[in-house]
């Protein structure tokens, strides 16, 4: 629509430029570059991942570990995945760049564990568009076995709004995620509209409370309920639940209070390069022997 309006500006004369939303151009603009760097972004190797520890919120044990991806464009400088990663699903763009994180994780899970250091588990975010594609479970067996990495050491992130498209596919799908030994992880949970008799269905080992619902848990009644009773439910379910974007002391403790296992947040930990992993790897092993 954006490009139609710009070629009837450009049809209609040049004294109508001025009619035309100058931010909106400048929005366009943008999407088009960030469009055309991202399929030169990955031959040049623009991307790369930081990983953001998930911590047991008992033991302050690191459980996991989340792979998120970092954009470095050349003129551009940082990129927020915020503000890729929805182009790129637009663009369908998007399939490509969850290949190479999929193959980058999984080669740098291997690495770390050939060096003896074996992260429990590493999340890894599935788009839609991947999820829904016909190739992804072929993908994902050719990633894996080209890299000889665990599949036990994987965790699949799908969001809830994307499980819930097609049910009975995603249940699908998640099988053979599951048969393959790969854990899996409902994201963003709350955004969607879950109904719990698919939560029951659904083969997932944990559940991911959005940020959202975390942001306000301290001062939002409501919000406080509706987490106290998605952990309540989960429990009965078996599901782990993770609390996601945990800023403060307050909210870690209001969490606590209603049963929630594991967090992950900047009151922990910033996401981190693989070299900052390491040493946290490392730093954990030796305090425990
Ligand atoms: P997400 O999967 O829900 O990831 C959590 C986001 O919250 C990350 O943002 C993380 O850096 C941020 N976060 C974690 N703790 C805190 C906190 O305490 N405070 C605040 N303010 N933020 C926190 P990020 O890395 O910018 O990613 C945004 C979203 O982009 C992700 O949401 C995910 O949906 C998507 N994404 C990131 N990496 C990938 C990827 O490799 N593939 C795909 N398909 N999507 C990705
Ligand atoms: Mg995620
Ligand atoms: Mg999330
Ligand atoms: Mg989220």
């Amino acid at each position: 629509n954006a490009d139609i309006a710009m070629y009837q500006a450009k049809e209609s004369g040049r004294n109508n430029f001025k009619f035309f939303d100058n931010k909106l151009n400048h929005k366009v603009d943008e999407e088009m570059k960030i469009k055309e760097g991202i399929i030169s972004a990955i031959k040049r190797k623009e991307f790369t991942l930081y990983y953001q520890p998930k911590i047991h919120i008992n033991s302050g044990e690191i459980v996991g570990w989340e792979a998120l991806v970092r954009w470095n464009h050349p003129h551009m400088g940082f990129i927020s995945p915020a503000k890729f990663i929805p182009i790129a699903e637009k663009s369908g763009l998007i399939k490509n760049i969850d290949k190479f994180v999929l193959e980058m994780a999984c080669k740098q899970i291997k690495e770390l564990v050939d060096k003896g250091i074996r992260p429990k588990s590493v999340a890894i975010n599935i788009s839609s568009s991947q999820f829904n594609d016909s190739n992804f479970i072929n993908t994902l067996d050719r990633i894996i076995a080209e890299v000889g990495v665990d599949p036990k050491l994987l965790n699949l992130e799908i969001t809830e709004t994307t499980a819930m498209q097609d049910t009975y596919y995603a249940k699908m799908i998640f099988e053979k995620i599951k048969k393959r030994g790969i854990s899996l992880s409902l994201d963003d949970f709350g955004t969607g509209y879950s109904s719990l008799n698919y939560l029951k269905s659904f083969p997932i080992d944990v559940l991911k409370i959005d940020k959202s619902f975390v942001d306000d848990i301290c001062s939002d009644q409501v919000n406080n309920t509706i987490v106290a009773a998605t952990i309540t439910m989960a429990k009965v379910l078996d599901i782990i639940v993770v609390a996601e974007g945990v800023e403060t002391k307050e909210q870690l403790e209001l969490l606590k209070m209603a049963g929630c296992e594991e967090c992950q947040g900047y009151l922990f930990s910033k996401p981190v390069p693989i070299e900052k992993m390491e040493e946290m790897l490392i730093k954990q092993k030796f305090s425990k022997a």
